[in-house]
């Protein structure tokens, strides 16, 4: 296996990457702003993270992973007083709804996963920090900082600071590159709204200093990989790492990831267009977890994903095709011996791993395997294929699905999990199998009424039997 490397968008490079502590992965990932339920152009970059993980483990990298949550900015504050709630209580459904939508999509829990509300405390040190080394300001109680007095201000996304009015202010935590100015720290609240008491004053905290203070407490000064959507790069992380390297004096993160837009129909999407989608608006539509995770996947995190209706049927033969293989593979019964596959598989996972090892191109390693595929097919069609070609193949399976994750079909189950109805069957795998080995003994017992009854119950039920030659029954769902 070769060098991975990654594209840094701190200086713009693809850097090869070594981390800092030898075998251990210190990273940490913007998680959502819990004022809503997530979209799919989230949920983008969540699997890329997710791919991320799991391919630094299957290097046998030590990962920790930290991802926060928002759960408290201008939005949430606005929201939670028209609810007539507070903060916590609004906050906690959406927390819950996103942590159900990341099981469903097969994205693996992190090492640590924290509110940013936990760690009022870690920001107000972090603050009196920055105000220690005058490297903020007041006004009107709420807490700046002095972009003119961190030198490096503007390094990540290359914004240029000159024009900058000393003392020229932007309040909101979101804003563009063209608004660069002195942000908030901590804010004073406006009457009436909820705040923290603390030394530093009545108020709450900014969103920028949540993810600087939350980042080193858990995962030390200086971290190997951050990342998030490109959308964050400025000014979030150009602030985070004003904030984390005026207060420590040390780099802040050695890669800097950024996951590109998901466009819905070659669009931006937008609630008043009409393409705006939640997880649970797809799963509604009778689209699988399966068929979103693998589309998320599948078009590398640096290019912009068209999601569209074609895309997404792609996406759902493509796990089909793979599943269907897998079957095929483990059920069939071939000649001794082996063949030329054997060989081609050892070629397919090289090229699996060159995809991957190359800043996480999916594409590449995909088609690495889907060719392992077809070729295969063709030689069990053509009676070539070898029972010593299974172990070989099998495996170029098994490292697809540590990092893809679809192969097993827990499609139901999960649709089930956010209440989201099935159209096809309720039947586990598990109960499926079972009605397969009654349906065999009845027909072993000569009782082919009752064989037969079990197989329209289970085509009613959306599975369809293949009974092949050598007595082994296949099965798939409709
Ligand atoms: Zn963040």
């Amino acid at each position: 296996m070769g060098d991975i490397v990654f594209h840094n968008t701190l200086g713009g490079q693809n850097q090869p990457f070594v981390p800092l502590h030898p075998g251990q992965v210190r990273m940490y990932t913007c998680g959502p702003t819990v004022y809503d339920f997530a979209h799919i152009g989230n949920f983008r970059t969540f699997v890329f993270q997710d791919i991320l993980r799991r391919f630094l483990r299957s290097r046998g990298f030590e990962v920790i992973q930290v991802a926060n949550f928002t759960d408290v900015d201008d939005r949430i504050i606005a929201k939670a007083a028209e609810a007539k709630l507070k903060i916590r209580d609004y906050t906690d459904k959406y927390i819950e709804a996103f942590l159900a939508d990341q099981r469903v999509l097969g994205i693996e829990k992190p090492e640590y996963t924290v509110r940013a509300t936990d760690h009022i405390e870690d920001m107000v040190r972090l603050i009196e920090r920055l105000t220690a080394k005058g490297f903020t300001y007041v006004s009107d109680g709420s807490i700046y900082f002095r972009i003119s007095q961190f030198h490096d201000y503007g390094k990540l996304t290359n914004v240029d600071t000159s024009g900058i009015r000393a003392g020229a202010r932007v309040d909101v935590d979101r804003y563009d590159k063209a608004d660069a100015r002195d942000f908030a720290l901590w804010k004073a609240p406006k009457p009436g709204e909820f705040f923290w008491e603390t030394r530093i004053g009545p108020g709450r905290p900014g969103w920028h200093i949540e993810c600087s203070a939350m980042s080193m407490k858990y995962l030390g000064d200086t971290l190997d990989i951050h990342s998030g959507g490109v959308d964050l790069a400025f000014p979030h992380h150009e602030n985070e790492i004003a904030q984390s390297e005026a207060a420590t004096g040390k780099q802040f993160v050695r890669y800097w990831l950024h996951a590109e837009h998901l466009l819905v129909d070659s669009q931006k999407m937008s609630k008043s267009l009409g393409n705006f989608y939640t997880l649970r608006d797809l799963l509604e539509k009778g689209n699988k977890p399966s068929t979103l995770r693998f589309l998320l996947a599948s078009v590398p995190y640096r290019r912009q994903l068209n999601f569209t209706e074609e895309s997404l049927q792609q996406a759902a033969s493509s796990v089909e095709r793979l599943r269907n293989f897998a079957v095929r593979l483990n059920t069939s019964k071939f000649p001794e011996g082996k063949s030329a596959i054997t060989e081609s598989a050892e070629r397919a996972r090289e090229g699996f791993e060159r995809g991957l090892e190359d800043d996480l191109n999916t594409a590449q390693a995909l088609a690495a395997v889907f060719d392992l595929i077809r070729e295969a097919n063709v030689a069990m069609d053509q009676g070539k294929f070898r029972q010593g070609d299974v172990v070989p193949v099998g495996k170029v399976l098994e490292s697809f699905d540590a990092i893809f994750a679809v192969l097993q079909d827990h499609d139901d189950e999960k649709l089930r999990s956010v209440g989201v109805e099935t159209r096809g069957t309720a039947l586990s795998n598990e109960k499926i199998e079972e009605l397969i080995a009654a349906r065999q003994a009845a027909r072993k017992a000569r009782d082919f009424a009752k064989a037969d009854r079990i197989r329209v119950e289970l085509a009613d039920q959306g599975i369809i039997l293949e009974d092949s030659k050598d007595g082994i029954v296949r099965w798939k769902r409709k």
